[in-house]
């Protein structure tokens, strides 16, 4: 591994925040027993389905919806009332690196049709085709100004600045877009659904057990698709996963994404260039408090006066329940009193309110398959594809060697358990070590995931044979056909 090894791979000097320990309080609660028994007990089976879908964010939804249009039955089950998850709810709603360095297009398929949907009701923002990868210093400027360089600009072989094509979308219009999608393609949508358990017979999944203010019920199905990002039908499958990370890496980090609206920004730059002590001495106080020091310009149709703020803590463990918790309340409340301070010291920010604040808790990590091949951090600087790439990733955030490796290559088997029948990982949780899952775990990487699960799942069906037995060759095919950019 070499020295240069690239650990951070998010917006470089971003501030990262520590969580509370447990409170005196809560050690008046600790339980006098550790286990109790719940005895069995009956439960309605509500739907019967080819393909389940568990989570609808963006590898889920994009599962669901390729599965449905294959023309397998097909349920979506997500915890929240709306679709999305992290790039709606999280309030993360950029979709970086869908170009590399050069302006080559490599991410398209279903994710670029999300974008022309989006586009079409001015919901999208995103440089021209024209002017992807161009090093014009005057196409650039507007990208330099503005605080999203991170997601655009990287320099190319030539020492030369360069435009990247990368998104960034509403992420209330996106969550209805996204409903249209699964709807149109047939899909049997339970919202307000947190699944809790699998069904299994042997080693082979047979359906789902999810709880919502109708009771615990069931699903059952033929393929099961883990879309929940943080894998949790791996513990209950008994796949076999690994959770360790690296501790400075991004995806160590659980986030707090809020909007502060009503900015005038021309009067906050004004105050920049002009009172530069002023500035410095807000910023150090916001430091010295343990407040949030940056945050991003909404780059929106008429979001001209939003402030995207993306706060990360760092997390000894994404899923425990009770660090969530005391990161939600710290982070919510740092939250208002750096809006409190903006506002009754930074010029531009005095009509300022807290706009949104992410309905989902951002988790950048946690369990990951061991799945038929796991991609590893050495897979980043292979040069031939393998032989069931399923998705080729720009690999624009890893400095030197994103020159010498412009594209990743992600073959189908990090979607398939070792172990398991019937059973698919398709988001952040597909198989791979901690340093390429940071890289690859993003929006349009999990769309692609979404795409090749679905429409195997649905082959699998259709042939009545094993995921991992789907035939590469007719998998590639049918992904070509969704306008899936492969080797
Ligand atoms: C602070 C932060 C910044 C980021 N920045 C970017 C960025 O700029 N660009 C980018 O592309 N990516 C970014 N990411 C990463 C990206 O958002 C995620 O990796 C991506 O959304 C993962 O997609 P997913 O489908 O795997 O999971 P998620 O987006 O987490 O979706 C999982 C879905 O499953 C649902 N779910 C979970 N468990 C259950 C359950 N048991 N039952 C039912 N439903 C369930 C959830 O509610 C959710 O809707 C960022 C993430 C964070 C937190």
């Amino acid at each position: 591994m070499s020295n240069e090894r690239l650990r951070y791979h998010g917006p470089a000097g971003m501030a990262r925040y520590h969580i509370p320990g447990p409170s005196e309080n809560d050690k008046r609660f600790v339980p006098s027993v550790t286990t109790v028994t719940e005895p069995p007990r009956e439960i309605k089976v509500v739907s019967e389905a080819d393909v389940i879908v568990v989570g609808g964010g963006p590898g889920g939804f994009a599962a669901a919806v390729c599965a449905a249009r294959m023309g397998a039955r097909t349920v979506l089950l997500e915890r929240y009332g709306h679709l999305g998850g992290m790039c709606t709810g999280g309030l993360v709603n950029i979709i970086p690196n869908l170009s590399d360095i050069g302006g080559t297009q490599y991410i398209g398929g279903i994710c670029q049709e999300f974008i022309d949907r989006l586009d079409k009701q001015d919901a999208a923002f995103h440089p021209f085709k024209l002017d992807w990868g161009s090093t014009d210093e005057s196409v650039l400027k507007y990208y330099k100004d503005c605080s999203f360089h991170h997601f655009f600009i990287r320099k190319n072989k030539e020492g030369k600045d360069a435009l990247l094509y990368s998104a960034i979308i509403d992420p209330e219009i996106g969550k209805n877009e996204i409903n249209r999608m699964v709807m149109e393609a047939g899909v049997k949508l339970y919202l307000h659904s947190w699944v809790t358990n699998v069904i299994m017979d042997g080693n082979q999944v047979k359906g789902i057990i999810f709880e919502s203010k109708s009771g615990r019920q069931a699903v059952l199905g033929k393929v099961i698709i883990d879309c929940t990002g943080d894998g949790d039908l791996l513990t209950w499958t008994g796949a076999q996963y690994e959770d360790d990370i690296g501790a400075d890496l991004r995806i160590k980090h659980l986030c707090f994404g809020y909007w502060i609206g009503g900015v005038e920004f021309r009067a906050f730059d004004k105050f920049v260039s002009s009172r530069p002590d002023d500035y410095i001495a807000l910023k150090n106080e916001l430091h010295d408090k343990g407040l949030y020091i940056s945050f991003f310009r909404g780059m929106l149709k008429n979001q001209e006066h939003t402030a995207w703020l993306h706060p990360h803590f760092i997390a000894e463990c994404q899923t425990d329940v009770e660090e969530m918790t005391r990161m939600d309340v710290a982070a919510r409340e740092k939250a208002v009193q750096t809006w409190e301070l903006l506002r009754d010291k930074a010029p531009g920010f005095e009509k300022s309110y807290i706009h949104l604040t992410c309905a989902q808790l951002g988790t950048t990590g946690g369990r990951r398959l061991v799945g038929e091949y796991s991609l590893r951090e050495d897979d980043l600087r292979r040069t031939e594809p393998f032989e069931d790439t399923i998705a080729i990733f720009p690999n624009n955030d890893r400095g030197k060697e994103s020159l010498e490796h412009p594209v990743v290559y992600v073959p189908y088997r990090t979607l398939i358990p070792r172990d398991i029948e019937g059973f698919m990982v398709a988001c952040r949780a597909f198989s791979s070590d901690d340093e390429a899952n940071s890289c690859f775990n993003l929006i349009p990487h999990c769309m692609c995931f979404g795409q090749a699960a679905g429409t195997a799942a649905a082959m699998a069906v259709q042939e009545g044979i094993s995921v991992r037995n789907v035939p590469f060759g007719k998998l590639r095919e049918q992904l070509l056909k969704q306008n899936v950019i492969l080797p």
